[in-house]
């Protein structure tokens, strides 16, 4: 008798709930809405060096990756790092502030790294009501691929200072001011020490990696790279080394796959790939060889549908390399305080 009126109760409150669907969707979502709002993921991060992972994927598609981006924070230092597609509004999606950006880096301009600057210009411009152009420095070429966007979103500019007003879309802050820098010294601001060295990705040339310094704390970022001495070199005594990685032996997969549903051309591609990346086992060697802490694989490559293909991914990997190696995913934060040997991870 007593369960029947607990299924009697349930039943109405189910009713009311499905009577007042509209209004119980409404509520909820300004609550949820309210909270976001309110989400700021770079509130009092602590003194050191934070790396945010917004991008860990390659131009093959992969729906859990966006392409090639990593936020880095360090004192009132925000800078972006390569800006691909969707990367950077995964990055704002989850509650990262974009107002405060004070630069993007580029390491080349393949297309998998500077297709996604629009959102990056327009977040920080709207959320800072930014009234100087955003510094985009990169290897030659860079201070033409600033010129086509400011091309491509000149009529967006007018429409959104005169839709939202001076106040808020401030004339001359919806810009790039590009930079063709050389290797070395790219930022140097509040603390953080950011250094570009050559690396290896021919044909692509200029081709760069990072050397990020902060308060004692070093991680090195290699870029699009083949195996290169260079990145060894730059990550001597790092903390991090932040390596691309490609495993052949799964890509192979892709390529036969792709070569017997009769896309001959498309299997090449899969094929050319190899020549400029690295692999996960060249990537460990090189850590071994830098000394570094920590080794976090990122540009990964071919898409990984699930964690049960991540051993096959690093091969041999973990044989070469005695420190943790991991695999970078979106939303990866990486915190190195100031003043530690330690290496926090989390997720945004
Ligand atoms: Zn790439
Ligand atoms: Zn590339």
């Amino acid at each position: 008798m007593r369960r029947l009126g607990l299924i009697l109760l349930l039943l109405l409150l189910a009713a009311g709930l499905w009577w007042n669907r509209v209004a119980v969707g409404e509520r909820l979502y300004a609550r949820a809405a309210a909270s976001r709002a309110d989400r700021d993921a770079l509130r009092d991060p602590g003194d050191g060096l934070t790396l945010l992972f917004c991008g860990t994927g390659t131009p093959l598609p992969d729906p859990d990756r966006a392409e090639s981006c990593l936020a880095v924070l360090a004192g009132p230092n925000l800078i972006l790092i390569d800006a691909g597609d969707g990367a950077v509004r995964k990055l704002a999606g989850k509650g990262v502030r974009l107002g405060g950006l004070d630069a993007v880096l580029l390491t080349h301009l393949h297309s998998d790294h500077v297709e996604g600057l629009a959102p990056a210009l327009l977040l920080r411009w709207t959320g800072s009501a930014a009234r100087t152009p955003l510094p985009l420095i990169g290897p030659p070429g860079t201070a033409q691929v600033a010129q086509g966007y400011n091309l491509m979103l000149a009529a967006d500019a007018r429409y959104r200072t005169a839709h939202h007003g001076e106040a808020i879309a401030p004339t001359g802050g919806g810009v790039f001011a590009g930079r063709d820098a050389a290797p070395g010294v790219v930022w140097n601001a509040a603390g953080l020490l950011i250094t570009a060295f050559a690396v290896n990705h021919a044909p692509v040339a200029p081709a760069w990696g990072y050397r990020i310094a902060y308060k004692g704390r070093v991680a090195v970022v290699s870029g699009d790279t083949a195996a290169s001495a260079a990145v060894a070199q730059a990550a001597r005594g790092a903390d991090l080394l932040i390596h691309e990685a490609l495993q052949p032996g799964l890509v192979a997969g892709i390529t036969r796959g792709l070569a017997a549903s009769g896309q001959a051309r498309t299997a090449q591609i899969t094929r050319d790939i190899l020549n400029y990346h690295t692999t996960p086992e060249q990537a460990a060697d090189l850590a071994a060889r830098a000394g570094v802490r920590e080794l976090v694989l990122t540009h990964i490559a071919p898409p990984l549908p699930s964690r049960l293909f991540h051993p096959a991914f690093l091969g041999d990997a973990p044989s070469r390399f005695a420190g943790p190696i991991r695999l970078a995913d979106d939303g990866l934060r990486l915190f190195l305080p100031a003043g530690s040997t330690r290496i926090e991870a989390g997720k945004l």
